[in-house]
């Protein structure tokens, strides 16, 4: 199995069987709501932090299987990462979506898979749009002194 053959597997994966997906809505969790226009995605996600470490996120929305799948491969791959690990992850996942590897691959997990993406700048929105929406709910949890 080549490389590429492998990635798409992961994103299938993760699309068919997502992780973490369906919404609680209880007063634990700081939700922010996303959508991506040009393509039609729209994300909802959960997040708990609790002693500043990522407990708990959960994600539920509509779109392509690259939003979709990059959903569930996010709130798997930040779930139990500090709040400042958590954030350098989101990063590098911009700059690998970008065609930049970072420095340290492992800590990305599944999410390496998305490399490919910087192939098909008009997917880059898909893929991020999870991702923009936790770092947005890291931003409102950490501004609120919770
Ligand atoms: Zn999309």
């Amino acid at each position: 199995m080549d490389l590429n053959t492998l990635y798409r597997t992961v994103i299938m994966d993760n699309y068919k069987n997502p992780k973490n997906k369906g919404l609680v809505k209880s007063d634990k969790y700081h939700f922010v709501h996303l959508n991506n226009p040009s393509c039609g995605d729209d994300m909802n996600v959960e997040l708990y932090i609790e002693n500043g470490i990522v407990k708990e996120i959960h994600h539920d929305g509509k779109g392509c299987s690259i939003c979709c799948s990059s959903a569930s491969v996010m709130s798997d791959v930040l779930t139990g990462k500090t709040v400042e690990e958590a954030k350098a992850i989101i990063l590098d996942f911009y700059g690998l979506v970008m065609g930049n590897l970072p420095e340290d691959e492992d800590r990305l997990g599944e999410a390496i898979a998305y490399m490919g993406v910087k192939d098909f700048p008009a997917r880059i929105k898909c893929a991020t749009l999870s991702w923009k929406a936790i770092e947005k709910a890291i931003e409102e949890v950490e501004a609120s002194g919770k």
